[in-house]
């Protein structure tokens, strides 16, 4: 018994490999129709090995390659396979649901339609009937990568590739390179791509059979040109796709790495980085300031303590003409007594001002290149008014009614509002006490250079006929030119407490772009026209001692007022730089 066994079964296996071998020659049923097929055999291999379809061979008619549906699939893929002989159709599901419908060349693959090459039909071998498809759709459907192959009539399929799981998203800067990276869990492959719309770029890089699963990750960058870098599952069907999405603004030159067992891609632009090549330091009246020059963009400051002022200067290097990467110069400043500097890690130069004590600062680039570091000797004091009678010396100003000069009245009230303030606990300071010369320029600079908190300049008005008269004050526009400050309200408010003590005609306010004084100030400034001292009844109240000192106190009540709402957060005030234009040479009326 046993010796036979043998013999049959040695039998079988020859017969089978000629059946490989040899030209397949049958009468079989093609659409209920017989059909005499002699075709040379078709030999499927998966990954390098034979499969055998046993006696459902693959077959070729009308030029299309077609395959038996249910061996390939439960043997093949080790899907289940049902026949439904209402609907003729036949349900193959494994990770995904394909459907056939005998005729049709729409398969439906998870319920969307998938044009085949061909329809499905029954072919009818021996007795029984099977359904047969166009080789391609199927294989590919479950993942193959497939070819047919006609000089050895042979499908070559591929097994599916080994799905990756993405692991980490992450971007990193060092000496000037900006990178995102990309780990996985096994070796990957990727296409990539641009996409250019004006102030809109986009460098894609798409990452086949890969997984995502934490969702769409967005990285602000901010660096130069770099925006952002988005990681998404962009698709999950026929295969799983992850897509990495750099925004820019402007075209950076990138290249792609991938590591040595390709399980790792870094995208690297080289945006350059900012170098600190000099630090200076400069006294200035009551400030200290601190020059960098460099060509940063970004920087951040803190206060540690009472006695340091730190400034970080983002994607920088130290590049000092002695070469060190730290160093510290001493000073003699109002509050500052050293400047440090080091390279602080591998991309932010870190600036401190060491001080004897509190100090107010402000760091802001000028001329694209320096970052000042501008310190007040003595914080949390009176505010400075910077009092500014007009005209002086060679200029009398306008002369009114009986020879009355406009440089003797504006003195007047100046020095009474100078003493109200003092009294009042103000810091003042005067463009002049007394009959002489000043220039316009050196009154802005020099209530510039002071730091003075608001600027205060007084006139009397004039006019070619004696008619006009009354009380009227000038304000640069708010945001004109990119000014930053609230000009208006502070010229709202000394003007509503002016008016209280004063009974003039009231002009209200007006708006003075062209007043050197207003246009080259840096803080709130205004300028007032007491009165017209062409007009007798403006002129007789001018020369009034009394008179006089009601401006001085409505002027003084309107500063009190107006540091009060500033105190309390009502208003706020800024200094401006951005208007500070000494081209200007307009003079005041
Ligand atoms: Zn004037």
């Amino acid at each position: 018994m046993k010796k036979i066994a043998l013999f049959v079964a040695m039998v079988v296996a020859i017969l089978a490999s000629y059946s490989i071998a040899f030209a397949y020659k049958n009468t079989i049923l093609v659409d209920g129709k017989p059909f005499y097929y002699n075709v040379p055999d078709i030999t499927i291999k998966v990954a390098g090995q034979n499969f055998d379809t046993g006696k459902t061979p693959p077959l070729i008619l009308k030029d299309s390659t077609l395959i038996p549906v249910r061996v390939i699939s439960e043997k093949g893929f080790g899907a289940k396979v049902e026949w439904d002989d209402k609907t003729k159709s036949v349900t193959i599901t494994k990770d995904k649901t394909v459907r056939l419908t005998i005729g049709s060349d729409v398969a439906l693959v998870d319920g969307k339609e998938v044009k085949l090459v061909a329809p499905a039909r029954i072919i009818g071998i021996g007795n029984d009937g099977y359904t047969y498809i166009p080789f391609r759709f199927l294989f590919e459907t479950f993942g193959y990568k497939v070819e047919w192959d006609q000089k050895n009539y042979q499908i070559n399929a591929a097994s599916p590739p080994k799905i990756a799981n993405i692991t980490s998203f992450t971007t990193s800067y060092n000496n000037g390179v900006f990178s995102v990276n990309i780990t996985a869990d096994s070796p990957i492959k990727y296409s990539q791509g641009v996409i250019e719309d004006p102030g809109n770029i986009r460098i894609y890089v798409d990452i086949e059979n890969a997984i995502w699963d934490k969702g769409r990750i967005d990285i602000p960058i901010n660096k130069k040109s770099l925006v952002n870098a988005v990681i998404a599952q962009n698709q999950t069907q026929p295969v799983p796709k992850v897509r990495a999405v750099i925004y820019l603004t402007d075209v950076v030159p990138y290249n792609i790495t991938k590591s040595q067992d390709s399980t790792n891609l870094t995208i690297s632009f080289d945006i350059g980085t900012s170098y600190v090549t000099g630090i200076s330091f400069a006294k200035e009246g009551d400030y200290d300031k601190v020059i960098i020059n460099c060509n940063a963009e970004q920087f951040n400051t803190q206060k540690v303590g009472d006695n340091k002022i730190v400034v970080d200067i983002s994607d920088a290097i130290l590049k000092m003409p002695d070469g060190s990467k730290a160093g510290q110069i001493p000073v003699q400043g109002n509050v500052i007594t050293a400047i440090r500097y080091s390279q602080y890690n591998n991309d932010t130069v870190r600036v401190v001002a060491d001080t004897t004590g509190k100090a107010d600062y402000s760091v802001k680039i000028l001329d694209k290149n320096i970052i000042m570091l501008v310190l007040k000797s003595q914080p949390n004091e009176m505010p400075l008014i910077y009092i500014d009678p007009g005209h002086g010396g060679s200029d009398p100003g306008a002369i009114g009614v009986g020879g009355l000069r406009e440089s003797d009245v504006v003195l007047g009230i100046a020095l009474k509002l100078n003493s109200l303030l003092t009294k009042g606990g103000f810091r003042t300071t005067m463009s002049r006490d007394s009959d002489v010369f000043i220039d316009l320029v050196t009154r802005s600079q020099e209530a510039n250079n002071a730091g003075a908190d608001v600027f205060i300049s007084i006139h009397t008005n004039a006019f070619g006929t004696p008619t006009p008269k009354g009380t009227e004050i000038w304000y640069y526009p708010d945001g004109y030119k990119g000014d930053t400050r609230d000009n208006k309200t502070f010229a709202q408010i000394i003007h509503d407490n002016l008016m209280k003590e004063i009974n003039t005609v009231d002009r209200g306010l007006k708006e003075g772009p062209n007043l050197s004084v207003l246009n080259k100030t840096k803080m709130p400034a205004i300028l007032i026209e007491t009165a017209f001292i062409t007009n007798p009844d403006d002129a007789a109240l001018l020369q009034d001692d009394a008179f006089q000192w009601k401006v001085a106190q409505g002027i003084y009540n309107g500063i009190v007022e107006y540091f009060k709402k500033l105190k309390e957060g009502s208003i706020s005030a800024t200094v401006s730089n951005s208007v500070y234009d000494t081209n200007n040479t307009n003079s005041n009326p």
